[in-house]
C-alpha cells in the first residue's frame, strides 16, 4: 500500500516521499484510514514504529480541508522536552508542502518568547503538560476553545511521570467536540482511566 491508498492527499504524499517514506509502516496503515474517518484512536505502538506520522498526517490533512485554517487546531502532548521537539520537527517536515505553523511549548525555557509564539496563533502546538497548563492559566488571550485534534503521545510515560493530575486539569480547557488520539507503548489501568476520561468511542489499533 501507499499513503495515497490510505487516503492521504497528494501534497502530503509528496512530503512523505521527500522524507524518504516509501510505504506506510504498520501503525500508519492501520490508524490513518480510521483517523480520516473521524474516529478516536488508541494506538498501541512503540517509538520507532512511525507513530508520529500516524497521528500528524491526519491532523495536517484535516487542517488542509478547512476553508479558513483555524489557530490552535491541534494540540499534541508529550512527556519530555526532547520528544516534544522531535514531534515539532516531524510536524514541520510533514507540513512543509502546506503552510502549517507550529510551536513547541515546554518547561525549562523562558515563558515570554512562548507567549509571543502563542500570540501568533499557530495551527499546531506540541507541548509538555505542566508548561501548557501554566499558559492556559496565565497567558492572556490564549484559549483552546477552537481545538479540533488532541493527541496524547506516550501516555504510559506521561502517567509514569505523574502528569495524570495535570492532564486532568488540561482536559477541562478542551472543547468536547474534538477528535482524540492516544498513543502508548503499553496499556495499564492508569492508561485505561485516562482513555475513558479523554476519548469518545475509540477504536484500538495495535502493531
Ligand atoms: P516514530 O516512531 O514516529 O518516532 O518514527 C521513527 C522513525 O521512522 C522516524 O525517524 C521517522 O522519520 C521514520 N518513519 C516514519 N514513518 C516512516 C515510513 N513510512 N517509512 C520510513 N520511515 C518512516
Amino acid at each position: 500500500k501507499t499513503f495515497k491508498d490510505l487516503g492521504i492527499v497528494e501534497n502530503l504524499c509528496d512530503a512523505c516521499e521527500s522524507l524518504g517514506y516509501k510505504t506506510p509502516t504498520p501503525i500508519q496503515e492501520k490508524s490513518i484510514p480510521l483517523a480520516l474517518q473521524n474516529r478516536d484512536i488508541i494506538g498501541l505502538a512503540e517509538t520507532g514504529s512511525g507513530k508520529t506520522a500516524a497521528f500528524v498526517l491526519p491532523i495536517l490533512q484535516a487542517l488542509l480541508e478547512e476553508k479558513k485554517p483555524s489557530p490552535f487546531f491541534g494540540l499534541i502532548m508529550a512527556p519530555t522536552r526532547e520528544l516534544a521537539a522531535q514531534i515539532g520537527q516531524a510536524v514541520d517536515a510533514l507540513g512543509s508542502t502546506i503552510s502549517v505553523r507550529s510551536t513547541v511549548i515546554v518547561g525549562g525555557l523562558d515563558i515570554v518568547p512562548q507567549q509571543i509564539a502563542l500570540g501568533k496563533r499557530p495551527h499546531i502546538i506540541i507541548a509538555t503538560p505542566g508548561r501548557l497548563l501554566d499558559h492556559l492559566e496565565k497567558t492572556k488571550g490564549f484559549k483552546l476553545s477552537s481545538l479540533r485534534y488532541f493527541v496524547i503521545d506516550e501516555a504510559d510515560r506521561l502517567l509514569d511521570m505523574d502528569f495524570g493530575p495535570i492532564l486532568d486539569k488540561l482536559l477541562k480547557f478542551l472543547p468536547r467536540e474534538r477528535r482524540t488520539f492516544l498513543f502508548s507503548a503499553t496499556m495499564s489501568s492508569k492508561v485505561e482511566s485516562l482513555q475513558r476520561a479523554s476519548l469518545r468511542d475509540p477504536i484500538r489499533v495495535s502493531v
